[in-house]
């Protein structure tokens, strides 16, 4: 693999779709629809790679028609039996060949475990820069990708270039870009693996990563108001009767009673949901970088400084517990 600059680069953003489930994880389509916004009116084409498990002819329906609805122009195709499960040698090894194939200007990935895993395999042989957990992208006057994310604990958004090297390339969070449409009709190319594949790869097990989970439109948040771990029931209950997902803020999950798979936050979870109801959260500013997509607040805080009372279309300054109470838990 032999480095390029931004000279020796082609005009294309190309973005990492990437398989699961039989289809793409969402968070492909997500930085599909991402990758159409910023090409739009600058000159730059736009392709996809998927690595899926299999042979030329058993890409799975579901996988066929998310690729060619995508909205990118072209999508190139690596199959093969080794790629069933996530091997980081083997898909970096094809990750570097479509790369320097195709000598993208900018790489775009999904923050997920293997996304996380890759970007950093491929930026060391590329001798380039990574912009981890991208919360937006732009396209400065020069072309450069301008790529935001929270610095400092969320405390302030830095503005992150890579000038010279080639591609650019930059990971981003699930649900950052939701609510792509779908559309166009992608040109599936597929790619011939066997030549440059690591041969000594065996497969001994399967285990997988992402989880591309569904979506709540009603979560139920718990923050460090919650008195007692004894508690947690009473509100899973309250929870499951409102039909909502029950998630918290991280001082549940410091203190162990709540796994970190649901926190919701800067490191935890973007959520979307329809409504959101925070009960004893105090609104960080670190929460708060996992919500900005929820459709509407209700937050309950005895505080009536809380920030997330600032926020909220339906604030409350009140004790949860009442709350609970007043809906006969
Ligand atoms: C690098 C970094 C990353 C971080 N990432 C995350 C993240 O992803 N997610 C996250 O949540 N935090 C994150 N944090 C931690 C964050 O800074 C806060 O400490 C955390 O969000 C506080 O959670 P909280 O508001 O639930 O709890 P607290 O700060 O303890 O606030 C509890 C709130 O409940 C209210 N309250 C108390 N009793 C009651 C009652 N009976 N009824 C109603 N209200 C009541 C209080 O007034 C208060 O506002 C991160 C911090 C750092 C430095």
């Amino acid at each position: 693999m032999i480095p390029y600059t931004k000279s020796e680069a082609e005009k294309l953003i190309l973005t990492l779709l990437q398989s699961y489930g039989g289809g793409a994880h969402p968070i492909s389509l997500e930085l599909a629809g991402a990758a159409r916004r910023l090409a739009a009116g600058r000159g730059f084409k736009t392709a996809g790679v998927f690595i899926a498990g299999g042979r030329g002819s058993e890409l799975s329906s579901v996988a066929e028609a998310q690729l060619k609805s995508c909205g990118l122009e072209e999508v190139y195709l690596y199959q093969d039996k080794r790629f069933c499960s996530f091997i980081p040698e083997l898909h970096a090894a094809v990750l570097l060949r479509c790369i320097e194939d195709l000598r993208p200007s900018i790489f775009l990935v999904g923050a997920t475990p293997e996304g996380r895993c890759l970007a950093p395999l491929l930026a060391v042989p590329l001798e380039t820069g990574v912009t981890a957990d991208c919360t937006e992208l732009s396209l400065d006057d020069g072309d450069i990708l301008i790529q935001t994310r929270p610095a400092f604990g969320g405390e302030l958004m830095a503005r992150i270039i890579t000038p010279e090297s080639r591609p650019q390339i930059a990971t981003v969070r699930y649900g950052i870009f939701r609510g792509g449409e779908m559309a166009g009709n992608a040109r599936i190319l597929p790619v011939e693996t066997g030549a440059f594949l690591p041969p000594q790869t065996q497969v001994e097990e399967i285990t997988a990563l992402s989880t591309g989970e569904k979506e709540a439109d009603y979560v139920l948040a718990l923050g460090g108001g919650i008195r007692a771990r004894e508690d947690i029931g009473l509100f899973k209950r309250m929870s499951e009767a409102m039909g909502s997902m029950l998630m918290c803020s991280r001082s549940l999950v410091e203190r162990g009673w709540l796994p970190q798979s649901l926190q919701i936050g800067l490191s935890g979870r973007c959520i979307a949901p329809r409504l959101l109801v925070t009960l004893g959260i105090s609104g960080s500013v670190q929460f708060m970088a996992g919500v900005q997509g929820a459709k509407k607040i209700c937050a309950v805080n005895t505080d009536p400084g809380a920030p997330i009372l600032r926020v909220a279309d339906m604030p409350l300054i009140c004790d949860l517990y009442q709350v609970a109470e007043a809906y006969g838990y």
